[in-house]
């Protein structure tokens, strides 16, 4: 078995364009690492037969791709507009309602009820990824007045976005429980969580979860401007952080988003918290086989800033070339992380920003493995793990050298998944004997060879604690 040459995590949207068992097989051929299933869309009938094909495929080719169903939360919809699209030009006066009708250019219906409460003259409201935006003139009973400041097309069902504006809305609403409960049944562990904004909307999904005696790994959808301010706050609840550059550009001024993922990649680096880029990355790849310069410099500088893991959404949900946008994704990190290796860039600050934070017994192993990695010659680091925190904790610097995490909870390797360079592996079983162990399944699977000098990490008593730098031949005789 060949381990992959790029270490950087895939996450694809699947939709249309990729649910097919066919697509799917090639996908997890190409690098998927992550198969997200949007409940904004679609029916439950068509994501429970996706997730069935991958857990299908994940056995039958012996990989771990993990499933991370996406709650929607509180999204704004336009409703049903009557020859959609409609063309709005600037200037044009026209009324947002929350009555239910199909509208028109003049009357167009918003899935919000409390919109009159929260607008007030002047609030600006954006539609459509924030291509059109208008701006409130007046308040009457049940509708808004605007004026088009920048028109477009606008159709049926397109999101909603007030920034700015307190929603008096709860992130986590009904449909997001009831899409959860299904997915739990349908054996969903991960889950995306949009909109939110404090750690305690984290919190609910877990709790609502654990009365159903699950334990779930949870993505905060960092999207909004409360989110941001909150960071600290979120990232004491939530398992890992997803930087969902579509609502945010609109949500917190377009000229913001690329420091705050610096920011926030940084952050989630140093507590070793897995962290997604998502958004247009390969955006015009969805119609076009391949990319602009821009895109690709996009996912060469988020890798460069840290993240673990880049997201694909229309380009893999709907696009005519899912499988080249992950190819070509793949590509861009090899050479990256290529460059990074050989150069020490990118990174350098890490290692100085760790040893400046509290640390703990398995902190401070990571981080000697880590220096055991740069000054000797090392070919993978080993970790059996409990709860994937070792490995979390050795992939926040970004290491050149493989960590294999190996585990007998199938939970802890899904959630690995998530981490930049973490390859696992569902086999230790905390026997005794574990170096004997460890390196014949190592070995059994092709990886690593007689001779390589191997970074071993153990724990007897809780905690990673142990730190062994061993050659294979001498155990495996
Ligand atoms: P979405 O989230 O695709 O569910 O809107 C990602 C984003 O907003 O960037
Ligand atoms: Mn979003």
């Amino acid at each position: 078995m060949n381990l992959p040459d790029h270490k950087t995590k895939i996450v694809c949207t699947i939709g249309p364009a990729s649910s097919s068992e066919e697509m799917l097989r090639e996908l997890i051929f190409a690098g998927m690492n992550v198969a997200r299933i949007n409940f904004s869309h679609g029916s439950f009938e068509d994501h429970s037969k996706v997730i069935r094909l991958i857990k299908k495929l994940c056995d039958e080719l012996n990989v771990v791709v993990s499933v991370m169903a996406d709650l929607p939360g509180p999204k704004i919809r336009v409703g049903e507009i009557k020859d959609s699209p409609i063309n709005l030009q600037k200037g044009d006066k026209v009324k947002l309602t929350t009555e239910r009708i199909v509208g028109s250019k003049d009357l167009i219906p918003v899935d919000f009820d409390k919109l009159p409460y929260c607008i007030a003259k002047k609030s600006n409201v954006y539609f459509n990824d924030g291509f059109i935006q208008m701006r409130c003139s007046g308040i009457c009973s049940n509708e808004a007045e605007c004026e088009v400041i920048v028109g477009g097309q606008l159709s049926s069902h397109k999101g909603v976005n007030l920034p700015g504006i307190d929603l008096l809305l709860d992130p986590v609403t009904e449909k997001d429980l009831e899409i959860l409960d299904f997915a739990l049944e349908e054996g969903v562990n991960c889950f995306s969580v949009s909109f939110i904004e404090q750690g305690s909307d984290i919190q609910k999904i877990r709790d609502h979860a654990a009365k159903k005696g699950r334990s779930v790994f949870l993505v905060a959808k960092i999207e909004r401007g409360p989110s941001v301010e909150n960071i600290d706050d979120i990232m004491d609840a939530t398992d890992a952080l997803m930087i969902a550059r579509g609502d945010l550009g609109v949500e917190i001024p377009i000229e913001e988003v690329p420091i705050v993922q610096k920011e926030l990649i940084h952050k989630a680096n140093l507590r070793g918290i897995p962290v997604i880029t998502a958004t247009h990355m390969l955006e015009s790849m969805t119609d076009n086989v391949r990319p602009t310069r821009a895109e690709a410099t996009d996912v060469a500088n988020a890798i460069l800033d840290g993240t673990d893991a880049i997201m694909l959404s229309g380009e893999t949900a709907v696009g005519k070339y899912p499988l080249e946008a992950v190819h070509t994704m793949v590509r861009i990190a090899k050479k990256t992380e290529a460059w990074r290796d050989s150069t020490g860039s990118g990174m350098g600050n890490i290692r100085d920003a760790i040893g400046e934070t509290e640390m703990g017994i398995s902190d401070v192993i990571s981080l000697q493995v880590y220096d055991a990695i740069r000054k000797l010659s090392i070919e993978f680091v080993v970790t059996p793990t409990y709860s994937g925190a070792t490995p979390r904790r050795i992939s926040r610097f970004k290491p050149e050298n493989w960590i294999i995490a190996m585990s007998h909870l199938d939970l802890t390797c899904e959630q690995l998944a998530y981490s930049y360079g973490v390859y696992p592996l569902s086999v230790y079983d905390g026997s005794d004997d574990l170096e004997k162990k460890v390196l014949g399944a190592l070995l059994s699977r092709g990886i690593g060879k007689s001779g390589d000098t191997i970074v071993l990490t153990q724990g007897y008593s809780g905690g990673t604690n142990l730190l062994k730098i061993i050659e294979i031949e001498h155990l495996v005789e």
